[in-house]
Protein backbone atom coordinates (compact mmCIF):
# COMPACT_ATOMS: atom_id res chain seq x y z
CA UNK A 1 0.00 0.00 0.00
CA UNK A 2 2.26 2.78 -1.52
CA UNK A 3 -0.54 5.43 -0.56
CA UNK A 4 -1.00 4.71 3.19
CA UNK A 5 2.30 5.26 4.55
CA UNK A 6 4.39 6.99 7.79
CA UNK A 7 6.19 9.64 7.83
CA UNK A 8 7.73 10.95 10.66
CA UNK A 9 5.46 8.68 12.57
CA UNK A 10 2.65 9.85 11.78
CA UNK A 11 0.22 7.62 8.95
CA UNK A 12 -0.35 9.61 5.85
CA UNK A 13 -2.39 8.78 3.18
CA UNK A 14 -0.61 10.34 -0.15
CA UNK A 15 0.74 13.90 1.66
CA UNK A 16 -1.68 14.07 3.92
CA UNK A 17 -1.37 13.01 7.54
CA UNK A 18 -4.51 11.61 8.68
CA UNK A 19 -4.77 13.38 11.68
CA UNK A 20 -5.08 16.62 9.75
CA UNK A 21 -8.28 15.00 8.16
CA UNK A 22 -9.56 14.10 11.78
CA UNK A 23 -9.45 17.69 12.93
CA UNK A 24 -10.92 19.09 9.79
CA UNK A 25 -13.98 16.93 9.10
CA UNK A 26 -14.33 14.71 12.44
CA UNK A 27 -14.24 11.12 12.92
CA UNK A 28 -15.34 8.35 11.98
CA UNK A 29 -14.56 9.20 8.26
CA UNK A 30 -13.39 7.14 4.89
CA UNK A 31 -10.50 8.10 3.47
CA UNK A 32 -9.96 7.63 0.11
CA UNK A 33 -6.49 7.64 -2.06
CA UNK A 34 -7.47 9.12 -5.59
CA UNK A 35 -4.19 7.89 -6.99
CA UNK A 36 -4.95 4.57 -5.69
CA UNK A 37 -8.19 4.61 -7.22
CA UNK A 38 -6.26 5.37 -10.70
CA UNK A 39 -3.35 2.80 -10.55
CA UNK A 40 -6.10 -0.06 -9.74
CA UNK A 41 -8.43 1.26 -12.79
CA UNK A 42 -5.04 1.55 -14.97
CA UNK A 43 -4.03 -1.57 -14.41
CA UNK A 44 -7.08 -3.61 -15.48
CA UNK A 45 -7.27 -0.80 -18.78
CA UNK A 46 -3.78 -1.02 -19.66
CA UNK A 47 -3.39 -4.72 -19.56
CA UNK A 48 -6.85 -4.90 -21.60
CA UNK A 49 -4.93 -3.01 -24.04
CA UNK A 50 -1.67 -5.08 -24.12
CA UNK A 51 -3.00 -8.23 -24.01
CA UNK A 52 -6.50 -7.86 -25.88
CA UNK A 53 -6.94 -7.95 -29.47
CA UNK A 54 -8.15 -5.71 -31.65
CA UNK A 55 -9.13 -1.86 -31.20
CA UNK A 56 -11.97 -2.02 -28.40
CA UNK A 57 -11.16 -5.20 -26.77
CA UNK A 58 -12.88 -4.84 -23.11
CA UNK A 59 -14.79 -2.75 -21.08
CA UNK A 60 -14.21 -2.72 -17.30
CA UNK A 61 -17.56 -1.90 -15.63
CA UNK A 62 -16.46 -1.09 -12.15
CA UNK A 63 -19.13 -2.78 -9.84
CA UNK A 64 -21.15 0.25 -8.01
CA UNK A 65 -22.14 -1.62 -5.02
CA UNK A 66 -18.81 -1.70 -3.92
CA UNK A 67 -18.26 2.00 -3.23
CA UNK A 68 -21.25 4.29 -4.66
CA UNK A 69 -19.90 7.59 -4.12
CA UNK A 70 -20.58 9.99 -6.76
CA UNK A 71 -17.56 11.69 -6.54
CA UNK A 72 -15.48 7.92 -6.94
CA UNK A 73 -18.02 6.98 -9.74
CA UNK A 74 -17.09 10.27 -11.33
CA UNK A 75 -13.39 9.93 -11.25
CA UNK A 76 -13.56 6.59 -12.86
CA UNK A 77 -16.07 7.60 -15.58
CA UNK A 78 -13.48 9.92 -16.64
CA UNK A 79 -10.81 7.15 -16.41
CA UNK A 80 -12.91 5.30 -18.90
CA UNK A 81 -14.80 3.30 -16.74
CA UNK A 82 -18.55 1.57 -17.75
CA UNK A 83 -20.44 0.46 -14.41
CA UNK A 84 -22.09 -2.80 -13.05
CA UNK A 85 -25.40 -1.71 -11.20
CA UNK A 86 -27.64 -4.10 -9.37
CA UNK A 87 -30.83 -1.65 -8.50
CA UNK A 88 -32.47 1.11 -10.42
CA UNK A 89 -30.67 3.28 -7.41
CA UNK A 90 -27.17 2.71 -8.74
CA UNK A 91 -28.11 3.72 -12.32
CA UNK A 92 -29.50 6.70 -10.95
CA UNK A 93 -26.15 7.48 -8.76
CA UNK A 94 -24.11 6.59 -12.42
CA UNK A 95 -26.11 9.17 -14.04
CA UNK A 96 -25.74 11.46 -11.37
CA UNK A 97 -21.94 11.03 -11.34
CA UNK A 98 -21.96 11.91 -15.07
CA UNK A 99 -21.40 7.91 -15.99
CA UNK A 100 -22.51 6.73 -19.53
CA UNK A 101 -25.39 5.12 -19.30
CA UNK A 102 -24.29 2.97 -22.41
CA UNK A 103 -21.40 1.82 -20.56
CA UNK A 104 -23.78 0.02 -17.92
CA UNK A 105 -24.55 -3.56 -17.22
CA UNK A 106 -27.97 -4.40 -15.02
CA UNK A 107 -26.97 -7.54 -12.86
CA UNK A 108 -28.93 -9.02 -9.99
CA UNK A 109 -31.66 -11.54 -9.40
CA UNK A 110 -34.24 -9.27 -8.48
CA UNK A 111 -34.93 -6.32 -10.93
CA UNK A 112 -38.74 -4.81 -10.64
CA UNK A 113 -40.84 -3.58 -13.64
CA UNK A 114 -39.79 0.00 -12.47
CA UNK A 115 -36.18 -0.66 -13.24
CA UNK A 116 -36.18 -1.92 -15.75
CA UNK A 117 -38.11 0.55 -17.10
CA UNK A 118 -35.64 3.06 -16.01
CA UNK A 119 -33.19 0.88 -17.38
CA UNK A 120 -34.49 0.88 -20.89
CA UNK A 121 -35.03 4.64 -20.73
CA UNK A 122 -31.41 5.25 -20.37
CA UNK A 123 -30.23 2.95 -23.11
CA UNK A 124 -28.36 0.92 -21.23
CA UNK A 125 -25.34 -1.89 -22.33
CA UNK A 126 -27.23 -4.85 -21.30
CA UNK A 127 -29.24 -6.84 -18.76
CA UNK A 128 -27.55 -9.61 -17.07
CA UNK A 129 -30.23 -11.79 -16.76
CA UNK A 130 -30.68 -14.49 -14.13
CA UNK A 131 -33.93 -16.20 -14.61
CA UNK A 132 -36.66 -16.91 -17.15
CA UNK A 133 -39.32 -14.97 -15.54
CA UNK A 134 -37.41 -12.14 -15.46
CA UNK A 135 -36.58 -12.43 -19.26
CA UNK A 136 -40.17 -12.21 -20.02
CA UNK A 137 -41.01 -9.41 -17.59
CA UNK A 138 -37.92 -7.54 -19.26
CA UNK A 139 -39.66 -8.52 -23.24
CA UNK A 140 -43.09 -7.41 -21.21
CA UNK A 141 -41.48 -3.59 -20.45
CA UNK A 142 -39.53 -3.06 -23.34
CA UNK A 143 -42.62 -4.43 -25.78
CA UNK A 144 -44.79 -1.98 -23.61
CA UNK A 145 -42.01 0.65 -24.63
CA UNK A 146 -41.53 -0.37 -28.33
CA UNK A 147 -37.91 -1.27 -27.99
CA UNK A 148 -35.50 -3.61 -27.57
CA UNK A 149 -34.12 -4.83 -24.77
CA UNK A 150 -30.35 -6.08 -25.06
CA UNK A 151 -29.67 -9.28 -23.11
CA UNK A 152 -27.08 -11.75 -21.33
CA UNK A 153 -27.75 -14.04 -19.42
CA UNK A 154 -25.94 -14.75 -15.99
CA UNK A 155 -24.82 -18.16 -16.30
CA UNK A 156 -23.83 -20.02 -12.98
CA UNK A 157 -20.40 -22.49 -14.56
CA UNK A 158 -20.78 -24.36 -11.31
CA UNK A 159 -17.23 -23.84 -10.52
CA UNK A 160 -16.38 -23.31 -6.56
CA UNK A 161 -14.50 -19.78 -6.08
CA UNK A 162 -13.01 -21.25 -3.11
CA UNK A 163 -14.04 -18.29 -1.42
CA UNK A 164 -15.50 -17.44 1.87
CA UNK A 165 -19.65 -18.93 1.35
CA UNK A 166 -21.07 -15.47 2.11
CA UNK A 167 -19.24 -14.26 -1.27
CA UNK A 168 -19.13 -17.34 -3.12
CA UNK A 169 -21.82 -17.04 -5.66
CA UNK A 170 -21.07 -19.37 -8.99
CA UNK A 171 -22.03 -22.99 -7.52
CA UNK A 172 -25.52 -24.91 -8.44
CA UNK A 173 -26.92 -24.09 -4.93
CA UNK A 174 -26.47 -20.53 -5.10
CA UNK A 175 -29.41 -18.25 -6.15
CA UNK A 176 -27.47 -16.25 -9.06
CA UNK A 177 -27.68 -16.97 -12.49
CA UNK A 178 -29.33 -19.79 -14.95
CA UNK A 179 -27.98 -23.48 -14.63
CA UNK A 180 -25.35 -23.84 -16.68
CA UNK A 181 -27.50 -26.82 -18.47
CA UNK A 182 -30.40 -24.98 -19.09
CA UNK A 183 -28.29 -22.00 -20.50
CA UNK A 184 -28.70 -23.04 -24.16
CA UNK A 185 -32.19 -23.33 -23.42
CA UNK A 186 -33.07 -19.69 -22.42
CA UNK A 187 -30.82 -18.49 -25.02
CA UNK A 188 -33.38 -20.44 -27.74
CA UNK A 189 -36.38 -18.85 -25.89
CA UNK A 190 -34.92 -15.41 -25.64
CA UNK A 191 -34.05 -15.48 -29.13
CA UNK A 192 -37.48 -15.62 -30.13
CA UNK A 193 -38.62 -13.52 -28.68
CA UNK A 194 -40.04 -9.59 -29.96
CA UNK A 195 -38.69 -7.19 -27.89
CA UNK A 196 -35.08 -8.93 -26.62
CA UNK A 197 -31.79 -8.98 -28.40
CA UNK A 198 -29.42 -11.15 -27.24
CA UNK A 199 -26.20 -9.60 -26.81
CA UNK A 200 -23.55 -11.82 -24.45
CA UNK A 201 -23.17 -13.89 -22.13
CA UNK A 202 -21.90 -13.73 -18.45
CA UNK A 203 -21.14 -15.08 -14.93
CA UNK A 204 -19.25 -14.10 -11.79
CA UNK A 205 -18.69 -16.50 -9.66
CA UNK A 206 -17.78 -15.25 -6.59
CA UNK A 207 -15.32 -12.34 -4.56
CA UNK A 208 -12.05 -12.07 -2.94
CA UNK A 209 -10.97 -14.87 -5.33
CA UNK A 210 -6.93 -15.20 -4.61
CA UNK A 211 -6.45 -17.36 -7.67
CA UNK A 212 -7.47 -17.45 -11.48
CA UNK A 213 -7.88 -20.43 -11.52
CA UNK A 214 -11.33 -21.15 -11.18
CA UNK A 215 -11.95 -17.45 -13.34
CA UNK A 216 -9.94 -19.05 -16.09
CA UNK A 217 -12.20 -22.46 -15.49
CA UNK A 218 -15.49 -20.72 -15.46
CA UNK A 219 -13.94 -18.46 -18.59
CA UNK A 220 -13.76 -22.22 -20.62
CA UNK A 221 -16.98 -22.79 -19.74
CA UNK A 222 -18.39 -19.62 -20.91
CA UNK A 223 -16.43 -20.29 -23.96
CA UNK A 224 -18.11 -23.35 -24.96
CA UNK A 225 -21.58 -22.13 -24.60
CA UNK A 226 -20.59 -19.18 -26.84
CA UNK A 227 -19.23 -22.12 -29.51
CA UNK A 228 -22.60 -24.23 -28.89
CA UNK A 229 -24.78 -20.90 -29.45
CA UNK A 230 -23.00 -19.43 -32.36
CA UNK A 231 -23.52 -23.15 -34.06
CA UNK A 232 -27.37 -22.48 -33.19
CA UNK A 233 -27.04 -18.77 -35.36
CA UNK A 234 -27.03 -17.37 -32.05
CA UNK A 235 -23.66 -14.75 -32.19
CA UNK A 236 -23.32 -12.72 -28.99
CA UNK A 237 -21.22 -9.53 -28.84
CA UNK A 238 -19.68 -10.04 -25.38
CA UNK A 239 -18.07 -12.42 -22.88
CA UNK A 240 -18.52 -11.16 -19.15
CA UNK A 241 -16.36 -12.85 -16.57
CA UNK A 242 -17.37 -11.17 -13.76
CA UNK A 243 -15.04 -9.52 -10.92
CA UNK A 244 -14.46 -10.73 -8.06
CA UNK A 245 -10.66 -10.39 -7.88
CA UNK A 246 -9.32 -10.43 -3.98
CA UNK A 247 -6.67 -7.92 -2.23
CA UNK A 248 -4.17 -8.03 0.73
CA UNK A 249 -6.51 -7.72 3.58
CA UNK A 250 -3.72 -9.75 5.83
CA UNK A 251 -1.11 -12.07 4.17
CA UNK A 252 -3.47 -12.74 1.11
CA UNK A 253 -1.15 -12.67 -1.93
CA UNK A 254 -3.85 -12.28 -4.68
CA UNK A 255 -2.85 -12.85 -8.44
CA UNK A 256 -2.35 -9.42 -9.79
CA UNK A 257 -4.30 -7.99 -12.50
CA UNK A 258 -2.09 -7.93 -15.14
CA UNK A 259 -1.15 -11.59 -14.68
CA UNK A 260 -5.24 -12.80 -14.81
CA UNK A 261 -5.87 -10.37 -17.68
CA UNK A 262 -2.51 -12.16 -19.59
CA UNK A 263 -3.66 -15.34 -19.05
CA UNK A 264 -7.59 -14.99 -19.94
CA UNK A 265 -6.98 -12.92 -23.34
CA UNK A 266 -3.78 -15.71 -23.78
CA UNK A 267 -6.98 -18.42 -24.26
CA UNK A 268 -9.83 -15.66 -25.66
CA UNK A 269 -7.27 -14.77 -28.35
CA UNK A 270 -6.41 -18.59 -28.85
CA UNK A 271 -9.74 -19.38 -29.29
CA UNK A 272 -11.28 -16.91 -31.46
CA UNK A 273 -8.60 -17.46 -34.14
CA UNK A 274 -8.90 -21.09 -34.42
CA UNK A 275 -12.62 -21.85 -32.43
CA UNK A 276 -14.69 -18.29 -33.49
CA UNK A 277 -13.64 -18.38 -36.98
CA UNK A 278 -11.70 -15.06 -36.19
CA UNK A 279 -14.90 -13.45 -35.29
CA UNK A 280 -14.61 -10.39 -32.62
CA UNK A 281 -15.70 -10.80 -28.88
CA UNK A 282 -15.62 -7.87 -26.47
CA UNK A 283 -14.47 -9.15 -23.13
CA UNK A 284 -16.43 -7.46 -20.02
CA UNK A 285 -15.48 -7.27 -16.59
CA UNK A 286 -17.07 -6.23 -12.99
CA UNK A 287 -14.32 -5.38 -10.61
CA UNK A 288 -14.82 -3.90 -7.15
CA UNK A 289 -13.16 -4.81 -4.64
CA UNK A 290 -9.71 -4.86 -6.74
CA UNK A 291 -10.32 -1.52 -7.18
CA UNK A 292 -11.30 0.17 -4.32
CA UNK A 293 -10.78 -1.94 -1.73
CA UNK A 294 -7.85 -1.07 -1.04
CA UNK A 295 -7.46 2.50 -2.07
CA UNK A 296 -9.71 3.55 1.15
CA UNK A 297 -9.44 3.19 4.92
CA UNK A 298 -11.39 4.29 7.87
CA UNK A 299 -10.63 6.74 10.33
CA UNK A 300 -11.79 6.33 13.72
CA UNK A 301 -10.86 8.04 17.96
CA UNK A 302 -10.28 5.82 20.79
CA UNK A 303 -13.14 6.62 23.28
CA UNK A 304 -11.83 4.54 25.81
CA UNK A 305 -10.04 1.72 27.30
CA UNK A 306 -10.95 -0.64 29.17
CA UNK A 307 -8.97 -3.55 30.99
CA UNK A 308 -10.97 -6.52 31.51
CA UNK A 309 -9.99 -9.95 33.21
CA UNK A 310 -9.70 -12.09 30.07
CA UNK A 311 -9.54 -9.04 27.13
CA UNK A 312 -8.62 -5.47 26.88
CA UNK A 313 -11.03 -3.43 24.91
CA UNK A 314 -10.11 -0.18 22.79
CA UNK A 315 -13.80 1.08 22.33
CA UNK A 316 -13.71 3.66 19.17
CA UNK A 317 -16.06 5.79 17.59
CA UNK A 318 -16.47 3.80 14.67
CA UNK A 319 -18.88 0.78 14.95
CA UNK A 320 -20.73 -2.38 13.37
CA UNK A 321 -22.43 -0.22 11.52
CA UNK A 322 -20.15 1.77 9.69
CA UNK A 323 -18.34 -0.81 9.00
CA UNK A 324 -20.03 -4.46 8.14
CA UNK A 325 -17.67 -6.80 7.07
CA UNK A 326 -16.01 -7.85 10.15
CA UNK A 327 -19.48 -8.53 12.40
CA UNK A 328 -21.00 -9.89 9.06
CA UNK A 329 -17.92 -12.35 7.67
CA UNK A 330 -15.72 -12.31 10.56
CA UNK A 331 -13.14 -10.16 7.83
CA UNK A 332 -9.86 -8.99 9.12
CA UNK A 333 -8.66 -5.76 8.67
CA UNK A 334 -5.25 -4.32 9.39
CA UNK A 335 -5.43 -1.48 11.90
CA UNK A 336 -2.78 0.74 12.29
CA UNK A 337 -2.18 4.18 14.85
CA UNK A 338 -2.22 7.06 13.32
CA UNK A 339 0.51 8.03 15.56
CA UNK A 340 3.55 5.77 16.31
CA UNK A 341 4.40 5.15 20.01
CA UNK A 342 7.54 4.74 21.58
CA UNK A 343 5.58 2.18 24.21
CA UNK A 344 5.34 -1.39 24.66
CA UNK A 345 2.35 -2.67 23.07
CA UNK A 346 -0.72 -4.21 24.19
CA UNK A 347 -3.61 -7.21 22.99
CA UNK A 348 -6.72 -5.06 22.38
CA UNK A 349 -9.75 -6.04 20.98
CA UNK A 350 -10.82 -3.03 19.16
CA UNK A 351 -14.74 -2.72 19.01
CA UNK A 352 -17.39 -0.03 18.65
CA UNK A 353 -20.44 1.56 21.08
CA UNK A 354 -23.36 -0.40 19.35
CA UNK A 355 -25.05 -2.54 21.73
CA UNK A 356 -24.79 -6.04 20.16
CA UNK A 357 -21.30 -8.51 20.92
CA UNK A 358 -20.95 -8.78 17.23
CA UNK A 359 -19.83 -5.27 17.16
CA UNK A 360 -15.92 -5.29 16.60
CA UNK A 361 -13.71 -4.64 13.92
CA UNK A 362 -10.75 -6.34 15.23
CA UNK A 363 -9.63 -8.69 17.82
CA UNK A 364 -6.20 -9.57 19.38
CA UNK A 365 -4.19 -6.69 17.85
CA UNK A 366 -1.03 -5.52 19.51
CA UNK A 367 -0.75 -1.94 19.93
CA UNK A 368 0.30 0.85 21.68
CA UNK A 369 -2.29 3.10 21.84
CA UNK A 370 -3.71 5.43 24.41
CA UNK A 371 -7.44 7.47 25.16
CA UNK A 372 -7.90 9.83 21.96
CA UNK A 373 -5.49 8.03 19.64
CA UNK A 374 -6.80 7.87 16.07
CA UNK A 375 -6.74 4.25 14.59
CA UNK A 376 -7.20 3.76 10.87
CA UNK A 377 -9.20 0.73 9.90
CA UNK A 378 -7.11 0.01 6.45
CA UNK A 379 -8.51 -1.77 3.26
CA UNK A 380 -11.73 -0.23 4.20
CA UNK A 381 -12.49 1.20 0.45
CA UNK A 382 -14.82 -1.75 -0.69
CA UNK A 383 -18.09 -2.89 1.05
CA UNK A 384 -17.73 -0.27 4.18
CA UNK A 385 -19.56 2.83 3.39
CA UNK A 386 -22.23 1.05 1.19
CA UNK A 387 -23.19 -1.54 3.37
CA UNK A 388 -23.42 0.98 6.12
CA UNK A 389 -26.44 1.38 8.28
CA UNK A 390 -28.00 3.61 11.31
CA UNK A 391 -28.15 1.20 13.46
CA UNK A 392 -28.13 2.46 17.12
CA UNK A 393 -29.38 5.99 15.30
CA UNK A 394 -25.63 6.33 14.73
CA UNK A 395 -25.24 9.16 11.54
CA UNK A 396 -23.05 7.66 8.64
CA UNK A 397 -19.55 8.56 8.48
CA UNK A 398 -17.93 11.28 6.38
CA UNK A 399 -16.17 10.49 3.19
CA UNK A 400 -12.92 12.22 2.01
CA UNK A 401 -10.79 12.00 -1.10
CA UNK A 402 -7.66 12.71 -0.87
CA UNK A 403 -5.78 13.85 -4.12
CA UNK A 404 -2.09 14.90 -3.72
CA UNK A 405 -1.36 17.15 -0.79
CA UNK A 406 -5.03 17.97 -0.72
CA UNK A 407 -8.31 16.64 0.52
CA UNK A 408 -11.96 17.31 -0.30
CA UNK A 409 -15.07 16.06 1.48
CA UNK A 410 -16.92 13.60 -0.61
CA UNK A 411 -19.55 12.99 1.71
CA UNK A 412 -20.65 15.17 4.34
CA UNK A 413 -21.03 13.22 7.87
CA UNK A 414 -25.06 12.47 8.62
CA UNK A 415 -27.19 14.70 10.93
CA UNK A 416 -29.66 12.82 13.27
CA UNK A 417 -31.60 15.23 11.92
CA UNK A 418 -31.68 13.23 8.57
CA UNK A 419 -32.33 10.12 10.04
CA UNK A 420 -35.75 11.15 11.25
CA UNK A 421 -36.46 13.41 8.45
CA UNK A 422 -38.62 11.07 6.60
CA UNK A 423 -40.57 9.89 9.93
CA UNK A 424 -43.83 11.39 10.91
CA UNK A 425 -46.54 11.13 13.96
CA UNK A 426 -49.52 9.98 13.96
CA UNK A 427 -52.76 12.22 13.22
C1 LIG B 1 -20.59 -7.79 -6.28
C2 LIG B 1 -20.53 -8.09 -7.71
C3 LIG B 1 -19.37 -7.82 -8.44
C4 LIG B 1 -18.11 -7.25 -7.83
O1 LIG B 1 -17.39 -8.21 -7.11
P1 LIG B 1 -15.93 -7.86 -6.52
O2 LIG B 1 -15.58 -9.07 -5.77
O3 LIG B 1 -16.09 -6.67 -5.64
O4 LIG B 1 -15.03 -7.60 -7.66
C5 LIG B 1 -19.40 -8.06 -9.80
N1 LIG B 1 -20.49 -8.57 -10.42
C6 LIG B 1 -21.62 -8.87 -9.74
C7 LIG B 1 -22.78 -9.42 -10.44
C8 LIG B 1 -21.68 -8.64 -8.35
O5 LIG B 1 -22.78 -8.95 -7.69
Amino acid sequence: MPYFSYKDGILHTENVPLNEVAKQFGTPVYVYSKAALTENYTAYASACQQFGQGDDPALICFSVKSNSNLAILRHLSQLGAGFDIVSGGELQRVIRAGGDPSKVIFSGVGKTSNEIRLALKHNILCFNVESLPELHRINDVAKEMGKQAPISFRVNPDVDAMTHPYISTGLKENKFGVDYLAALDCYRVAAGLQNIRVVGIDCHIGSQLLDDAPLLAALDKMIELVDRLAHEGIRLHHLDIGGGLGITYNDEQPVKIAHYLQRLFTRVNHWRLHEHQGRPIKMMFEPGRSIVGNAGLLLTEIQYLKDGPVKNFAIVDAAMNDLMRPAMYEAWHRVLPVKERNAPAKTWDIVGPVCESGDWLARERQLAIQQGDLLAVMSAGAYGMTMSSNYNSRTRAAEVMVDGDKFHLIRQREKVQDLYALESFLP
